[in-house]
């Protein structure tokens, strides 16, 4: 047998299983990134059904066909089921079409039964080849050359329950599809005061219906994987009489399609409504949400995840070895990692099996930290009053401070609700630090809140206000006026500013001895101990929604625009937005804007339009450069661009800021206020006064000292010294094409 080579020879991708927004997105990062090492990719029609067949179902993929699809929903080069490739022979023949075209390496994007098929015909490989060469179908020398099947697995699956990754693609997009069906229905739900029952999709996996029940105001939620108590219908009816009571004006039961009782029995959304309306004698109507959580555009976070996937796939197939396992390419917190493929299908078939087998205690630990997390949470927030008075002595106040970010509502809100809980007065200060400064600040009742969750701005003010030396004992003033013991700021550059001022003046204010958290809160991401901060999700979708019009605007001419995003001096949002939207330059203020690399950039983009280019795109973050501003950039390109193409500026604006949070800004702005509130109540409960800002480090929720801060920022710029987002410029590089 020859030596293996360290590069495969010509790549197939193919997309299978049920269709996920994102799918496309994966599909162009491959043949992005394939083309920049110099490999050919072919697209394979159909699922395992073209590969099987072959023929025209297997067509070479150029970058410039790649390029269009990526801001398009399902997967536009097919899926399907394929019963011949379960036999030998169907994957014989497989085998045949790709030695054929030259190709021995492969990714699949689809679910665990996709992921486990292409294992088996990797095992398989060079048996096939074998019996292809046997029956003198192909030479010797064919075989020869292609001596094992490189495979690369990634999950598109909108269930988000494959075990590996954290999120699979498209999960995100259907999060987006419920969200808003559910916020629309929570509107006219209100306005009849009546109750609806929801299913959505998720047959062994509560993902979809266990999320958008955190991140909308729904009273009940059923999944698989913990099924409720015996007296379930009973419960169920005194929570949503008690809500009513309350003043709640509608209810919204969230049914997943698998979801059961303890014996196994189905609970539909049917039966749902039957036993509410007989209980309640209200008017309840069922919502099956179907097909249309499958469908439409992909979300800014699938296009973004998709793209990393993809191109990791690659970079993967390089490195893949005939002896070693297969790998699957996941998300670990906000890190692309890969896992041996078939651990992680055995796990996630492990947890179907548990499910049937009514094991739900070890399917909701399989499901990870963050599962039973949520659930928890869940039925706190979710209920029609605390558990416990407020008589503990603990004086909670929340602040915001920083441009306004989406998700500052729901932190308040699962704030009042945690701590109303605990036993705690939970107080508002009103208009950020002015308030505090002031005494503007005020107690927070269970209800206040009601609703909040899905609401954009922030209810009770922030502004961009640092508290200087006399401020610092006026706050210090009131604090001890109203015996605060403890300060949640959820805010962005100047609410962590502020609150290390505080923090930094403990000693000469006694007052100002008390624990203190901050929480990312602004769509820049640019605050330290954390890789993300909430906000910037909804921003990027804002984006990527005005970018798609923007392209769309320009069908019948050739054109670049210039977009302007925002940012201040982290270009995050330029970078990630730019990667997610398809953009061929982005400027970041981290690296700035040179004459000779505007020179170049014009250059290579003139090219390609010569080469039959239409539509380009460049993403400036704001603070890029002073001199090089986005009007300059915008008359470059219009000057330079001759006949070929005009050029048009576009600031994108405050909308970037506005807006309802995205699902992802809310699910994880509740996840974090939670822990927060965790870590206040332990500093209070045991007479600490430790203080400390959360964030996601390496992926996962950690506590940070706030008395690092400065050691963290950078000095002249208003961003983090270490940004982690910035190791994704390579991948800018690669999709640009
Ligand atoms: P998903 O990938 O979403 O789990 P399926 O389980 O329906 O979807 O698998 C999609 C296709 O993958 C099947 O139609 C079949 O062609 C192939 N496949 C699935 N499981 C296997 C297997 N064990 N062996 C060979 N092929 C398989």
């Amino acid at each position: 047998m020859s030596e293996v080579k360290s590069a495969p020879s010509s790549i197939a991708v193919l997309t299978s299983g049920g269709d996920a927004a994102g799918m496309n997105a994966a599909v162009r990062a491959v043949v992005l990134t394939a083309a920049h090492r110099g490999i050919d990719v072919f697209a394979v029609h159909e699922g395992y059904h073209g590969l099987v067949t072959g023929g025209d179902l297997i067509r070479r993929m150029e970058p410039s066909a790649a390029d269009g699809i990526l801001h398009l929903g399902g997967t536009v080069i097919g899926t399907a089921r394929s019963k011949r490739f379960r036999t030998r022979e169907g994957r014989r023949e497989a085998a045949r079409n790709m030695v054929e075209r030259g190709i021995d390496a492969l990714v699949v994007i689809g679910g665990d039964g996709s992921l486990a098929g292409a294992n088996l015909f990797r095992q398989e490989w060079a048996e096939l080849l074998a019996e292809l060469v046997d029956a003198g179908t192909i030479t010797q020398d064919t075989a020869d050359k292609h001596p094992f099947l490189r495979l690369a697995g990634l999950v598109g699956s909108i269930d988000n329950d494959m075990s590996g990754t954290d999120m699979t693609v498209g999960a995100d997009t259907a999060l987006h599809r419920i969200i808003d069906a559910l916020d629309a229905l929570h509107s006219t739900a209100a306005s009849h005061q009546r109750t609806f029952v929801v299913e959505v999709m998720g047959r062994n996996c509560g993902y979809l219906a266990l999320m958008s029940s955190l991140a909308t105001a729904a009273s009940w939620v059923l999944i698989p994987e913990h099924p409720p108590s015996a007296d379930w219908r009973a419960q169920m009816c005194r929570d949503i009489k008690a809500g009513r009571s309350i003043g709640r004006r509608h209810s919204v039961v969230v049914v997943a399609e698998g979801a059961r009782d303890r014996d196994g029995i189905p609970i539909t959304a049917e039966q749902v409504r039957t036993l509410l309306e007989d209980e309640l004698g209200e008017d309840v109507r069922v919502t099956v949400l179907g097909h249309v959580q499958r469908g439409g555009a992909p979300s800014a976070f699938d296009r973004y995840l998709a793209t990393q996937f993809g191109y990791r796939a690659v970079e993967r197939l390089f490195a893949d070895e005939p002896h070693g396992p297969a790998q699957l390419i996941g998300l670990q917190g906000n890190r692309v990692i890969t896992s041996p493929l078939m651990e992680c299908v055995a796990r996630t078939q492990e947890v179907a099996e548990r499910v049937k087998s009514h094991d739900y205690d070890g399917t909701m630990k399989l499901r990870g930290g963050s599962f039973g997390e949520s659930y928890r949470i869940l039925q706190t927030i979710q209920q029609a009053a605390p558990r416990n008075d407020p008589d503990r002595g603990c004086r909670i106040a929340v602040v915001h401070g920083g441009g306004p970010a989406p998700g500052m509502n729901a932190a308040v809100r699962v704030a009042v609700r945690i701590g109303l809980d605990r036993g705690y007065t939970i107080l508002a200060a009103n208009n950020g630090f002015v308030g505090l400064r002031d005494g503007d600040v005020h107690e927070m009742g269970w209800m206040d809140v009601s609703g909040w969750v899905s609401e954009g701005g922030a209810e009770i003010g922030t502004n961009r206000y640092v508290p200087g030396a006399g401020a610092i004992a006026q706050i210090a003033e009131q604090i001890a006026a109203q015996r605060i013991n403890g300060l949640l700021v959820a805010g962005g550059w100047a609410g962590y500013r502020a609150a290390y001022e505080l923090q930094r003046h403990r000693d000469e204010y006694p007052a100002l001895d008390i624990p203190i958290v901050c929480m990312p809160m602004t769509i820049n991401n640019d605050v330290p101990g954390t890789e993300l901060s909430i906000g910037s999700d909804t921003a990027l979708n804002s984006i990527v929604a005005d970018v798609d019009k923007i392209r769309g605007s320009a069908v019948a001419t050739r054109r670049v625009f210039v977009v302007e995003v925002m940012g201040h001096d982290c270009g995050f949002l330029a970078l990630v937005g730019g990667l997610a939207t398809g953009a061929d330059r982005i400027y970041l203020p981290e690296d700035g804007i040179t004459l000779d690399g505007l020179t170049a950039d014009v250059h290579a983009l003139t090219a390609r339009f010569r080469g039959g280019k239409r539509v380009g795109l460049i993403v400036r973050s704001e603070g890029s450069d002073r001199v090089y501003t986005t009007e300059f950039i915008t008359s470059l390109f219009q000057k330079e661009g001759g006949g070929l193409f005009d050029a048009r500026a576009e600031t994108l604006g405050h909308a970037q800021e506005g807006g309802n949070p995205s699902p992802f800004d809310r699910i994880q702005t509740t996840i974090m206020t939670a822990r927060c509130m965790e870590f206040l109540s332990e500093q209070l409960e045991a007479g600490g006064r430790a203080s400390a800002m959360i964030g996601f480090q390496s992926g996962t929720l950690r506590f940070t000292d706030l008395t690092s801060y400065p050691t963290l920022i950078e000095e002249d710029a208003q961003r983090p010294a270490e940004q982690r987002w910035m190791d994704n410029r390579d991948l800018a590089l690669v999709m640009r094409g």
